[in-house]
């Protein structure tokens, strides 16, 4: 079984061991208290693929939301779809967290923020977005190339590296795998 992750450890987590389609829809969540359809759905079953449980994710929504609207609202709009994510309502599917090929080729409108940042990110957002988390020039520039050419998950793999100050290259194709490979290096 897996070990429970603590909302209490999301922002420390999504700077160290998130990839960024997930650490911009955390941020973005901190600061606009709010996160459209598809990125609830997006980051929501990673949060629950990396063993944050049921009753912590009703907490983690409900207290960034209830700072823009009364907990009724919430209540009632959205607190359905946290547990139908995990299985509670609806058909009682066991929905499973996104891989990289469902992100990259999701639809993303004006105003989202889900989707794969070096897919569906202008270029330039992109790179001020790294050289502000303090990623270097070189870095920067490496992966701001590869997600020019199309090459998705490498440009992921080379932020991997950067963050973990590491020459791993890794293949990655699933959010969650990405999360654990950086968890196996910071244990
Ligand atoms: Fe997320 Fe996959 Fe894109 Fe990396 S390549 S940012 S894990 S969707």
């Amino acid at each position: 079984t897996k070990a429970m992750v603590p909302i209490e450890s999301l922002d420390s987590l999504s700077t160290k061991s998130f990839p960024l389609c997930m650490r911009q829809l955390h941020e973005y969540l901190r600061s606009a208290h709010h996160l459209k359809h598809g990125g609830r759905l997006q980051y929501g079953l990673f949060l629950k693929g990396i063993g944050v449980t049921l009753e912590d994710s009703l907490r983690f929504w409900r207290e960034e939301f209830t700072k823009i609207m009364d907990g009724d609202k919430f209540d009632k709009q959205y607190a359905y779809n946290i547990r139908y994510n995990y299985g509670k309502e609806g058909s009682k599917r066991n929905y499973s967290p996104y891989s990289c090929m469902k992100v990259i080729s999701t639809a993303v409108g004006a105003g989202d923020c889900h989707g794969c940042p070096y897919r569906h990110c202008d270029t330039t957002v992109l790179k001020n977005r790294l050289q502000g988390y303090g990623f270097d020039n070189q870095a920067t520039y490496d992966i701001v190339e590869m997600a020019k050419k199309g090459h998705y998950q490498i440009a992921c793999s080379k932020y991997f590296d950067s963050v973990h100050n590491i020459e791993l290259g890794l293949g990655i194709n699933h959010p969650n795998q990405y999360f654990e490979e950086s968890q196996k290096i910071i244990k």
